[in-house]
């Protein structure tokens, strides 16, 4: 069955090097979200836990609660709010705040300026009054950069509110909120991190996607796939790999198939346009819904090593690439660091 390695070493190296960041591992708060971005959320979160990391972000219940044992506290962004020590919820409406049970430890989600999710900053008034009134647990006040990964000086726009709206939470008398903004753009182009946690996603799983003319952090991709023969033939002058058979043998080449397809998540793309593995494995015509077809004979194939250089490829991004493979690959962590 074709499969996703973890290099754990790669993830420690990542780890390490958002450390020096953050300023502590304790300051990091890894985003597992969708499945650890299709890396494996168990495999993470205990790779994680592991290292001495306390803090993690989650997408919905299902994923905090089959990790709720590792961490302090997990920040749950977009699901119904329970009543639990170690579960924390992302609040992205002023309405919600009339309704909550007053014992969920709420974290206030600001728009800065993304407008996707959040309070306005006109409401973050009213929102504390009623956090008072209620008598609201307020755990956290967050805020998410819609650019932090161009160079632009909207990100320096959306930090200056953020600034303003935690200088009137801590006027209010909440003095033991947690704040927190960055996510891995914003925390690696940050010289002076000074929140209580950075959240972090695509840069632990060994991605910098800031563009050129940022200072580089060496990071490196904890993920990679691979694929196992499923069969293999002899092909003759002329004859055609695959659903339309659009790759035609120019000579009498050994070709053989492979047990990944589009339905474990790699990309079908376009056959006329082939994808080449980092060792130089050309796929040879269509991607069919579960096998596809390489020269040659090994056993078993490395697919994708770089999902950024995949994602160039397929015109996205590597947050696409590894978060479309599908929880039903198996998942096996190689160790090189104990
Ligand atoms: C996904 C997400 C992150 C992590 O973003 P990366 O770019 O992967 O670091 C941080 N905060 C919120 C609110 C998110 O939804």
């Amino acid at each position: 069955m074709a499969y996703i390695e973890l290099s754990q070493e790669n993830f420690y190296h990542n780890l390490d090097e958002l450390a020096l960041k953050t300023g502590a591992k304790s300051k990091i708060a890894v985003v597992l979200k969708d499945n650890a971005y299709g890396h494996g959320l168990e495999e993470m979160a205990q790779m994680a836990a592991k290292y001495g990391i306390k803090e993690a972000v989650v997408a919905d219940n299902d994923e905090a609660l089959r990790i709720r044992e590792l961490f302090n506290n997990i920040l749950v962004l977009g699901d119904t709010p329970r009543v639990d020590e170690r579960l924390s919820y992302a609040i992205p409406e002023l309405e919600s705040l009339r309704h909550i049970d007053p014992e969920v430890k709420v974290e206030l989600k600001v728009d800065t300026g993304m407008h996707r999710n959040g309070i306005s900053v006109g409401e973050v008034d009213e929102a504390l009054n009623l956090i008072t009134d209620r008598g609201i647990r307020l755990f956290g006040v967050m805020t998410h950069y819609r650019s932090a990964d161009e160079l632009t000086s909207e990100f320096f726009w959306q930090k200056k509110t953020f600034a303003s709206v935690k200088s009137r939470v801590r006027q209010a008398g909440f003095d033991t909120v947690r704040f927190h903004s960055c996510n891995s753009a914003a925390l690696l182009r940050s010289e002076n991190f000074d929140e209580a946690i950075a959240r972090v996603g695509i840069a632990i799983y060994g991605f910098d996607t800031l563009p050129e003319g940022f200072k580089k952090t060496d990071l490196r991709p904890v993920l990679s796939l691979w694929a196992r023969r499923a069969s293999r033939r002899t092909l003759r002058p002329g004859q055609r790999v695959g659903y339309g058979g659009e790759f035609t043998a120019p000579k009498t080449m050994k070709v053989s198939t492979y047990d990944l397809g589009y339905g474990d998540g790699w990309p079908r793309g376009d056959a006329q346009v082939p994808y080449v593995t980092e060792e130089g494995h050309k796929i040879l015509g269509r991607v069919s819904m579960d096998y596809l077809s390489l020269e040659g004979e090994a056993e078993e194939v490395c697919i994708m090593r770089d999902a950024a250089r995949a994602a160039r490829y397929f015109r996205t991004i590597p947050y696409e690439m590894t978060t479309a493979l599908q929880p039903t690959l198996s998942r096996r962590i190689r160790k090189e660091r104990e």
